[in-house]
């Protein structure tokens, strides 16, 4: 995915994002993360809405956030390599399983079938009033 995006932004030629400006300072690019927030700010809106809160360049977070996403997906290689051992030995087990097949055969095939069929009585409700009208 990396590889991707780089190749895509060195084609174009393009530094980075256009610059976003800020609805409330219309002058001031939203160029700060308020990390508190989880939002993009400007340098007025994080010295006055957002003061005493925590916050980054958008680049720096970017890149931190760029990590987290990667040790997110390697945490996810990891428990999909897990999954898989357990996959395969749950395949071994069933294997295991099938060298018994008197417990398929032990299944009472007639009954849900009996159950399934409609009562005779409902039926011939039904078509005494279908002939009437
Ligand atoms: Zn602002
Ligand atoms: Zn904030």
């Amino acid at each position: 995915v990396t590889r991707d995006h780089t190749v895509l932004t060195e084609s174009k030629g393009v530094r980075s994002a256009p610059t976003l400006f800020c609805p409330a300072h219309r002058e001031e690019p939203l160029k700060l993360f308020c990390v508190s927030c989880d939002q993009v700010t400007c340098r007025d809106c994080q010295l006055t809405y957002h003061r005493h809160h925590r916050y980054q360049f958008v680049e720096e977070a970017v890149s931190s956030q760029r990590q987290h996403i990667l040790s997110l997906l390697e945490h996810v290689r990891q428990q999909h390599e897990r999954v898989k051992k357990m996959i395969l030995e749950l395949d071994l087990r069933s294997v295991c399983l099938l060298g018994f097949p008197f417990c398929f055969l032990a299944l009472p095939i007639s009954q849900p079938h009996r159950l399934l069929c409609p009562p005779r009585e409902t039926v011939g409700i039904q078509r005494s009033s279908l002939s009437s009208s």
